[in-house]
């Protein structure tokens, strides 16, 4: 079989990561777009030096896309990138707009040019639901919009279904609801949570990380969040990349709603994380508003009965193991710089 070529952007992120891997393990060349300031953090991908190949291009730059995608023809595109923060969308709004909407659009008019018959995925979000008027959310759900991230991932997906219509491309939709890893960033509420408790089990009560207000994210033993009540499906990353490549391997582009099916809000996420290091979570977790979102994105959960039934994919790893994972993650680097 020929080895085949993708190109992913956002490669230094969780999912990118992830997909590397994947990618690798199937016999892919893969190249990864690093934006300039990204040279210096690249954590997630250090494992893979040498096994993948990285070159300069920006969502904000299409000559950069460009220049890419013509000097390595790719067989297949993963367009990761994006500023992918939910919650830090009102302070970040234009950015969003220019990064996460316009330039997934930036991508998909360089490749009608330059590489049209390459299969693109485009990251879509459960975020788009928004003010959830049916649960559980399928790929019939309108899309309700309530931060500046969801709609950039409104106007990216529309693009992508009407680019896909219009001028005949292969560009899938995965609309992936919450999934979580130790790869994932520090500033998601999820990360907070476990890399506290790991701070907390360690006796860190001033934590060398800072959350998105410059503040140690343990600050004097407490983790500060928003809202508690807030429901999400969780599911881990590894799984859900597997999702997305089944969806680039299938004959047609379409719409793919991938989650697990089980809600649970953010108060049973951090009594699972600290149960795992046998402490309470209610003596480490205070609410700020400051991290109250201005508008809440309703209760998400997938139905992921396509998924199931046109890829095959089911989720494999439990919430329990997730979380369980991402603490020890968390306390080992801990353990390290200790
Ligand atoms: P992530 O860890 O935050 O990674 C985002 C990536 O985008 C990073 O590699 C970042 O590079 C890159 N990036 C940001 N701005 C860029 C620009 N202007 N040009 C090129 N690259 C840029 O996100 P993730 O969790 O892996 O998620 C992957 C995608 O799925 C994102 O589009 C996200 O919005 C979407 N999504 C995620 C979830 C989830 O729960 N994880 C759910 C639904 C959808 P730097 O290293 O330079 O910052």
């Amino acid at each position: 079989m020929n080895m085949k070529t993708a190109i992913i952007t956002g490669i230094t992120g969780q999912d990118g990561s992830y997909l590397s891997e994947l990618l690798l393990q199937n016999n892919y060349h893969v190249i990864g777009l690093r934006r300039k300031t990204s040279y210096a953090q690249a954590e997630n991908i250090q494992h893979l030096h040498g096994r993948i190949d990285l070159v300069y291009g920006d969502l904000l730059d299409s000559f950069s896309l460009a220049e890419a995608i013509r000097k390595y023809q790719p067989d297949e595109i993963y367009n990761l990138a994006s500023q992918s923060y939910p919650g830090e969308s009102w302070r970040l709004a234009i950015e969003t707009g220019e990064i996460t909407g316009l330039g997934a659009h930036r991508l998909f008019e360089v490749v009608r040019h330059v590489k049209p018959d390459c299969k693109i995925y485009q990251a879509s979000s459960s975020e788009m639901f928004g003010e959830v008027k049916q649960s559980p959310q399928n790929e019939q759900t309108p899309f309700l919009p309530v931060n500046p991230y969801a709609a950039a991932k409104v106007y990216a997906h529309n693009v992508a279904k009407i680019y896909a219509k219009s001028y005949n491309l292969f560009i899938t939709r995965g609309i992936l609801f919450n999934h979580e890893s130790p790869r994932r960033g520090l500033h998601f509420l999820t990360q907070k949570v476990t890399y506290g408790a790991a701070c907390v089990k360690l006796g860190i009560k001033d934590s060398p990380a800072q959350n998105e207000q410059y503040e140690p994210i343990v600050n004097d033993g407490k983790i500060a969040l928003g809202n508690l009540d807030a429901q999400r499906d969780w599911g881990y990353a590894k799984d859900y990349v597997e999702a997305i490549w089944l969806m680039v391997q299938q004959e047609n582009p379409g719409d793919f709603v991938i989650g697990t099916g089980k809600i649970r809000t953010v108060r049973e996420f951090c009594e699972t994380a600290f149960s795992y290091v046998g402490l309470n979570w209610r003596d480490h977790i205070l609410i700020d508003q400051r991290f109250v979102r201005p508008t809440e994105t309703g209760p998400t959960v997938a139905d992921p009965t396509k998924a199931a039934e046109v890829l095959g994919w089911r989720p494999k790893t439990s919430f329990s193991d997730m979380v369980a994972s991402m603490v020890e993650s968390n306390i080992q680097k801990l353990k390290k710089i200790q």
